[in-house]
């Protein structure tokens, strides 16, 4: 069969690097030619050849409603209709921090960004600024964008490629970060003990899904607050994939709430969010303690800028979601996100598969291999060592269902509130046959 996403994509690869905007979208890991979409409603993507797909990657995060939801497109358009950028506060900037502190009231202000990576970038700067230390404190497996001094170890689309990091990152900016084994309070303890005075800033993600889904053990979290408030160092909670998406307060609020295995009510010093929070429009924003925030410029010494920053399309996106994400919207995609992964995990049962679905709300991600079935995977050196091979066959069978999978072991499944019952009909349909492609 003739492929017929081939010739838009060789047009791409000669003027875009790779013929993507952003690596994992390539295809890399699984093979074969990559999907240029036309359209997207619901919970389904159109391609430009009119094929249409149940989406599990909607946007990689943002599309917790599902698909151009038509109250957030009405909202973009009435803002698009009032102009596109101003370069000037808004009363929506203003509305959606309130909304954001509402929800996450740890998060006492809040700077909009356009991008996840732009706010923990502005988190290690702001650590850097408060503290007057250099040092960062990362864990191998989670990715907090292409920040530089971040990308050591990086999950996500690193991960994907394999690589241990990235070419044009100076020597001097990797040896400022330390990269920790995840899940490993005793390898933190003994780098505080150690460096703990010149540590900025410990950086998690609240529970990482970027080297597929790797839930924290009971605790983890409060343990890491414990220990950078012992050492004086900032706990940055990176929210930017989790927050509003595996409930209304995100990671953070679940642990509150003895979910998510929170033993104890702790808060991170500074949060990252994105994704959900900008409605499917370029928005993210870091939050936090007033008192850190406010070292922001022009309030304070740190700088932090951005011509787009606060975009009214972005505010008036996110807004709109925020305001419709309520209990129900997220009580249907943990029921959804429940039976697609049960069904995952009985499909692949059913053929012998070994595996292992790993959670973190209505987050998951399976892994592949014996060890895994068995121990289930808590690190990133772990995440590694699954029977990756797998996930390719597996991938383009569901794809020839009809069925769009994130196009990389590493990375979270996302379901919406707009997967209703045909939809996730479809999937569960399709995995059987995709379950006997992973077992050959
Ligand atoms: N942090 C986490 C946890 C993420 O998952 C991502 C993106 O996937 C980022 C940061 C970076 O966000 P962005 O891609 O908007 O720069």
């Amino acid at each position: 069969m003739s492929e017929p996403m081939q010739e838009i994509f060789d047009r791409a690869r000669a003027v875009i690097p790779g013929g993507v905007s952003s690596p994992v979208r390539a295809y890399g890991s699984v093979g074969g030619v990559p999907r240029f979409l036309a359209s997207a409603h619901g919970p389904r993507v159109r391609d430009t050849t009119g094929r249409e797909y149940v989406d599990l990657v909607m946007s990689w995060g943002p599309g917790l409603l599902g698909h151009a939801h038509p109250e957030v497109v009405a909202a973009v358009q009435e803002a698009a209709a009032r102009g596109l950028s101003f370069g000037a506060p808004t009363v929506a900037e203003v509305e959606l921090a309130e909304a954001v502190r509402a929800r996450v009231p740890a998060a006492q202000k809040v700077r909009f960004v356009s991008t996840g990576t732009e706010a923990t970038m502005t988190a290690a700067r702001l650590a850097r600024g408060a503290t007057g230390r250099d040092l960062l404190v990362k864990f191998a497996g989670c990715y907090h964008g292409h920040v530089d001094a971040l990308l050591a170890e990086a999950g996500s689309g690193v991960a994907t490629a394999g690589l241990p990091g990235s070419a044009g990152v100076t020597a001097a900016s990797a040896a400022e970060t330390i990269v920790l084994p995840y899940n490993d309070v005793a390898a933190l303890e003994a780098v505080l003990a150690e460096r703990g005075d010149q540590v900025a800033a410990v950086i998690t993600e609240a529970a990482p899904a970027n080297m597929g889904v790797v839930p924290p053990a009971p605790g983890l979290n409060a343990a890491l607050r414990r220990l950078t408030a012992e050492h004086g160092a900032l706990l940055v909670l990176d929210e930017v994939l989790t927050g509003f998406r595996v409930g209304p307060a995100g990671w953070w609020g679940l642990e509150q709430h003895g979910r998510g295995g929170g033993t104890e009510a702790w808060e991170p010093d500074l949060f990252t969010f994105g994704k959900v929070v900008g409605g499917g429009i370029p928005l993210a924003a870091l939050g936090g303690r007033a008192d850190l925030m406010d070292l922001l410029a022009p309030a304070g010494p740190v700088y932090q800028a951005g011509t787009l920053s606060g975009n009214p399309l972005a505010t008036a996106a996110g807004l709109a979601t925020l305001r419709l994400a309520d209990e129900g919207v997220y009580a249907h995609v943990d029921a959804a996100a429940r039976t697609v992964s049960d069904a995952l995990g009985s499909a692949l049962d059913a053929e012998g598969v070994p595996h292992r679905v790993q959670r973190a709300g209505n987050l998951f991600s399976v892994m592949f291999g014996e060890a895994a079935a068995r121990d289930g995977v808590r690190s990133y050196a772990e995440a590694q060592q699954q029977d990756a091979f797998r996930y390719p066959a597996f991938f383009h069978a569901m794809l020839e269902a009809g069925v769009a999978l994130p196009p990389s072991v590493f990375e979270a499944w996302f379901l919406s509130a707009a997967h209703d019952d045909a939809a996730v009909e479809q999937i569960v349909a399709a995995l059987p046959a995709a379950a006997r492609a992973a077992a050959r």
